[in-house]
């Protein structure tokens, strides 16, 4: 190798949740790591909910400092078309998401990881030594620039810029989400989730508290035009109406919206290639029915420096070799197939029925067990037997799997 490329055993494409972990992880395992990032700061512009369960947190074994937390929350409370609330108990946290991302990948940097910020991977060329496939030469803007690497993960988020450069997986289906921050929201600390249809086409509205009586108030939707103008109608038809929306304290200027895209075509078929493992948004891992994806991507980082480690050791980068990190996030993660079709399941309902169905549920859907659900399934057979036939069971089982355990938040 010439001495104007610079090399290391792991390249991480990407510092959000996912990468600022993966480098973590493979410093932590002693790789010579270097983690890159497109923008001049981590964690900017913002384009998240903020909130992650304190079930996500004990699961990465994860002790959040003081400043990344912006407020402790009691669960998710979902509000059904005609008002009706139904809470999801479990204790977690609204985050400052960028200060969090931040945190992450300075305990990389100093766990040993090199952090190149301003610098964009645009290209990927396998690099062979004697016939066997040996790391990656990659290019792009910034520079360290050419850089050898033995693995690539990529955790570039919805651009999956590594899968797409290699033609490695076809484009997945996203959903638009924006949100405002407002002040002097009232909260009693839930993070309110409202299912409202006529709003959100397949998606939702949230009210996720934060410190100081600031709240994201937001929505994820199918309906990609109307997002923006469907958030402003639902904020001037609710008790949101007339609070002040703030510049957040990451943006300097501009417009007070912010967002992004969130995957929804469920996990790639191909996670892993010769010496690249996807992680997070770019490998498709987001929970179906509230599309929270921090907690995959944290752990799905985990995994792929388990699978690297072991690889490098063994000399083996081969795509076989890194097939275990395929079975590793298969065994841990929840069926996305069958959550898919709870939630498909839920949105052929229309408002009324959905309001019914609600009706049918206890107040505290967290802990329903199995006496719990026949009771609800006798409620509905009384109030709405023809609900039956439109697979409500599914639509209803779509909340238990969003549930912290379950990787929902
Ligand atoms: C509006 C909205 C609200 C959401 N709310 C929540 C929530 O409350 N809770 C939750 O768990 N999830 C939420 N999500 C989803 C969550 O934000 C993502 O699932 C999560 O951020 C995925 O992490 P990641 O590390 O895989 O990708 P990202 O966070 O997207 O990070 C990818 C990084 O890669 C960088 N990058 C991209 N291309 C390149 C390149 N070519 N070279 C170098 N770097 C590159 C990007 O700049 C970025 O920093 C929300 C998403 C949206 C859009």
């Amino acid at each position: 190798m010439d001495d104007t490329v610079t090399s290391c055993d792991v390249l991480v494409v990407g510092a959000g949740p996912g990468g600022g972990n993966a480098a973590l992880q493979c410093a932590r395992l002693g790789l010579n790591t270097i983690l890159i990032e497109d923008h001049h700061e981590i964690g900017t512009p913002v384009h998240c909910g903020e909130c992650i369960s304190d079930v996500a947190c004990q699961n990465l074994g994860l002790t959040l400092p003081e400043h990344v937390i912006s407020k402790e929350v009691k669960g998710i409370r979902v509000i059904f078309p005609d008002g009706t609330e139904k809470c999801l108990s479990e204790h977690g946290y609204v985050l400052e998401k960028h200060l969090f991302e931040q945190w992450i990948a300075e305990s990389a940097v100093s766990e040993g990881a090199k952090l190149s910020l301003g610098h964009k991977i645009t290209g990927m060329e396998k690099v062979y030594l004697e016939g066997k496939f040996s790391g990656w030469r990659c290019e792009g803007k910034g520079e360290e620039f050419p850089i050898f690497t033995k693995v690539v993960i990529d955790a570039s988020g919805v651009a999956s810029v590594c899968s797409r450069l290699l033609n490695l997986n076809p484009r997945g289906k996203v959903v638009a989400g924006m949100q405002y921050e407002l002040e002097g929201v009232p909260t009693d600390g839930y993070l309110d989730f409202y299912i409202w249809p006529s709003y959100a086409e397949k998606g939702y509205l949230w009210m996720i508290p934060k410190c100081d009586g600031r709240a994201n108030i937001g929505l994820v939707t199918e309906d990609k035009p109307r997002t923006k103008k469907a958030l402003d109608e639902f904020i001037e038809n609710t008790h949101f109406k007339g609070l002040n929306q703030n510049l957040p304290a990451w943006k300097k200027k501009g417009n007070p919206a912010f967002g992004g895209t969130i995957p929804i075509s469920g996990p790639h078929e191909n996670t892993h290639s010769d010496g690249l493992l996807l992680v997070g948004d770019a490998a498709g891992f987001t929970s179906p029915l509230f599309e929270g994806g921090s907690h995959l991507a944290l752990k799905s980082a985990v995994f792929a420096a388990q699978t690297a480690a072991e690889a490098i050791s063994d000399n083996d980068l081969s795509a076989k070799k890194l097939s275990k990190y395929a079975s590793l996030w298969k065994d841990e993660f929840p069926p996305y197939d069958k959550i898919l079709k709870g939630k498909n399941a839920l949105f052929d309902l229309t408002d009324e029925e959905m309001s019914i169905m609600a009706r049918c549920l206890p107040d505290e859907m967290s802990e329903m067990g199995i006496s719990g659900k026949a009771m609800v399934g006798v409620r509905l057979l009384f109030k709405s037997p023809s609900l039956y036939a439109k697979n409500i069971i599914r639509a209803m089982l779509a909340f238990g799997y969003s549930r912290a355990k379950y990787y929902g938040w």
